[in-house]
């Protein structure tokens, strides 16, 4: 069904203006249909997310941000994925929650906010009792994200950099600090912390990946998290970078913005800097990965198991339907 937040659409900071109920699509390259990529269960995620059964996690197709690094660009820039209709988006969620999954895990929709905000709540409607997991970039305008604040209950924002010669160059938004800032303060100021059996069932977690070479970077990061959410929310800090094996054209296009950081895994010196960062800030509640130097994160979604098999359960993909 046409929203009227679509035409013209200002559903994102970029605010692209297009009509995407007449099928023009903005920088997200997604119009009125809502497409997703893959749906399972995935053990990958921070301990409180992943808990017991698994987080039920969905990937929508398109983007707003961009990010040259991006290790999921098959779906969020080349849009790979299949449009669902809200019945089909309801069954999916259902499924998992059958399957076990601990919460609905949406990774990245922040460009199809008023079509997830009516199909999620068509699923509650239909049963659905686990708590919605809202895990995007932040870069979401407080207009939007009062549209979901009734239906999510975990928020897993990125705060990927507080740079805005970085933000511009590796995704062409140097708004994003002052945009994730506030759309965190909001995430933070609106959702109160609730654990039980080390379940996150209500909250927020900030992840944030370390770019190589930018520690002082991530610097910035601790600071701004020690002085605004640390002891109402969880921090995240996330060494898994991985360079993308990008083919000829792909490497081209992106080279000047990954040329504004070290696009390598993080080093074992760096690792050791952060830990003691982590030290100096003391901060109050968080994780942190230990280090990964190889391709176990990066996933294929041409491939109806993207993952390693031990970090998930596939129950749809784009080509298939419904996997079991
Ligand atoms: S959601 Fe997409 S079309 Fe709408 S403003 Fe953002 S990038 Fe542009």
């Amino acid at each position: 069904m046409p929203s009227s937040l679509y035409s013209p659409c200002n559903t994102c900071p970029r605010k692209c203006n297009s009509n995407r109920n007449e099928g023009q699509k903005g920088f997200c390259l997604e119009t009125l249909d809502l497409r997703i990529a893959w749906a399972g269960l995935h053990f990958g995620e921070e301990p409180l997310i992943t808990a017991k059964g698994g987080s039920g996690t969905i990937f929508i197709t398109g983007c707003n941000l961009h990010c040259a690094f991006c290790q999921n660009y098959q779906i969020s820039q080349r849009g790979m994925g299949s449009t669902v209709t809200a019945a089909e988006f309801s069954d999916i969620c259902l499924k998992l929650q059958d399957k076990g999954a601990e919460n609905i895990n949406i990774v990245t929709g922040s460009h199809a906010i008023p079509v997830l905000r009516d199909y999620l709540i068509e699923a509650k409607n239909k049963g659905l009792a686990i708590p919605i997991c809202w895990n995007s970039s932040a870069y979401e305008t407080p207009e939007s994200l009062e549209l979901l604040k009734d239906v999510v209950s975990i928020w897993l924002p990125d705060l990927k950099t507080l740079n805005p010669i970085i933000s511009q160059s590796v995704f062409d938004a140097p708004d994003y600090p002052k945009v994730a800032k506030t759309a965190i303060r909001y995430m933070v100021s609106n959702t109160q912390t609730i654990i039980k059996n080390n379940k996150m069932l209500s909250g927020v977690i900030i992840r944030h990946l370390i770019l190589p070479g930018r520690l002082d970077d991530t610097k910035l990061v601790l600071e701004w998290f020690k002085a605004h959410a640390d002891g109402k929310s969880y921090l995240s800090l996330m060494s898994q970078y991985t360079p993308v094996p990008f083919d000829e054209t792909e490497m081209k296009k992106r080279e000047k913005a990954l040329s504004s950081f070290q696009n390598r895994y993080v080093d074992e010196q760096e690792f050791g800097e952060l830990q003691n960062l982590i030290d100096e800030y003391n901060i109050q509640n968080g994780f942190y990965q230990e280090l990964v130097q190889d391709t176990e994160w990066l996933p294929d979604f041409s491939r109806t198991q993207p993952f390693q098999s031990s970090l998930a359960k596939p129950i749809w993909h784009w080509k298939s339907g419904f996997i079991e």
